[in-house]
């Protein structure tokens, strides 16, 4: 622990396969990767457990799921971190966080904040898998539905923009995950980037300075072959421009994909002018925001 670079740090990841149906490894088997890879913080954000029955995906359903279920494996995910968080104390600060789904329709900003306080969870990643509803990130198929439902993958993205607008205002998520997710089933970077979504994103990326929210820089862009991580270039500078911090996220969902991506990650953030990372440590009163330089 003491040999890695002190921007060896993930804030978004550890998903695993109790809570999640779509993780392939236990987060024994996570954990274990994360400290032979050199983390000196990891911070594990499983996906929240979603309160509403339609959001449920059809795998969900096919493994008999419903929202009570989600709900249990979440608690159990929970209490195996806390044991992991003391078995490994001394070789890996391990952090408990949560990653919230979507905009609050209804009960769930309150259920999430709720869920954040009964499980003491020390932090939020906000990341918008949904938009009015359709789910955009989860296979291409969905993806088109919900652009042709939203009125084309432009107006998706600028809903999408505006619906992490919503989400960062109604739970002030501490971090935001892959900021610019509707590259992911778009045709190309520059179908992401039309001026009307250059400035969707750039207006919510204000809220998100108004916030203090960290902007993930989530290497499963490398997974998706974007030859780069999310967020794109020009919202890194922008975002930079506007003093708007970034930290590393691995999104890591297997073993094998447990600090995947973060030196590329490190390079790319360099290239582009921002020399420094956030992380958390724990403090005796909850955490304590860090930077660690790039360069060490
Ligand atoms: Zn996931
Ligand atoms: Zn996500």
């Amino acid at each position: 622990m003491q040999t890695s670079p002190p921007w060896m740090v993930s804030l978004h990841g550890g998903h695993n396969s109790h809570a999640c149906d779509h993780a392939s490894d236990p987060l024994e088997a996570i954990v274990e990767a994360a400290v032979a890879r050199g983390y000196r913080v990891f911070g594990v954000t499983e996906h929240a457990p979603r309160c509403e029955p339609e959001r449920l995906f059809q795998e969900e359903h096919a493994l008999g799921w419903d929202v009570a279920t989600l709900e249990r494996l979440f608690a159990e995910h929970v209490a195996r971190l806390d044991h992991l968080r003391e078995v490994w104390a001394d070789r890996i600060t391990l952090l408990k966080g949560m990653e919230i789904e979507t905009v609050p329709v209804g009960c769930y900003a309150e259920v999430m904040l709720e869920l954040k306080v009964r499980h003491g969870i020390q932090y939020l990643v906000g990341s918008a898998h949904f938009v009015d509803g359709y789910i955009i990130d989860y296979t291409r198929e969905e993806y088109e539905k919900a652009a042709e439902a939203l009125g084309g993958s432009e107006r998706l993205a600028v809903r999408y923009y505006q619906t992490v607008a919503e989400m960062v205002e109604a739970l002030k998520p501490e971090v935001i995950g892959h900021y610019d997710l509707p590259r992911k089933w778009a045709t190309d970077e520059d179908s992401c980037a039309t001026p009307a979504i250059r400035r969707a994103a750039l207006e919510t990326l204000e809220t998100i300075r108004d916030h203090a929210s960290i902007l993930d820089v989530n290497t499963g862009g490398y997974r998706r072959g974007f030859g780069r991580p999310y967020p794109a270039p020009w919202i890194v500078r922008e975002a930079h421009r506007m003093g708007i911090p970034f930290c590393f996220g691995d999104d890591s969902h297997a073993v094998g994909q447990v600090g995947a991506g973060i030196e590329e990650a490190r390079q790319y953030l360099l290239s582009l002018g921002v020399e420094e990372i956030s992380l958390f440590t724990p403090s005796a009163s909850g955490l304590e925001r860090q930077t660690a330089p790039l360069t060490g």
